[in-house]
């Protein structure tokens, strides 16, 4: 097979893939990864130790309200982890989650699409971030 020097969109689109699949897979086997799920309404902000940026290669998903759920189980699955986030935790929208491996970290964070809650983007990023950072999933310290 010899290559061409232009590429349709669909296989750069495919080629693109399979990079994101194995880089994901690169990340599986590099470290176990911690599953962090977000409820901001009832997870809250982080500690001020972890509430910082991240200092790491950041893959990160913005989804609207609602749609997390389905993209943070889609992304466990192809990182081979459980795909058991809930689409809602105690009447709300789960609002993201966030995957650290040595190095990177995929955050999947909601915005609300009818702007009536600016601070949601910017909350739920906080709170995946700190997980990027080491915060245990069950939220130690929480405020
Ligand atoms: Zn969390």
């Amino acid at each position: 097979m010899h290559t061409t020097p232009t590429k349709t969109l669909a296989q750069a689109v495919v080629g693109l893939a399979v990079a994101l699949a194995a880089l994901a897979a690169y990340a599986t086997a590099l470290y176990l990864i911690l599953i962090a799920i977000a409820s901001v309404a009832s997870a809250g902000m982080p500690p001020s130790r972890y509430d910082r940026p991240y200092d790491g290669y950041l893959i990160p998903f913005r989804v609207e309200l609602g749609q997390a759920a389905r993209t943070c189980n889609a992304l466990a699955r192809q990182l081979g982890q459980p795909a058991t986030h809930p689409r809602m935790i105690e009447g709300r929208h789960l609002y993201g989650c966030a995957y650290p491996a040595e190095g990177l970290c995929y955050v999947v964070y909601s915005y609300d699409p009818s702007g009536k809650d600016k601070r949601m983007e910017s909350n739920v990023w906080r709170h995946e971030i700190a997980h990027c950072n080491g915060w245990p999933a069950h939220h130690p310290g929480q405020r």
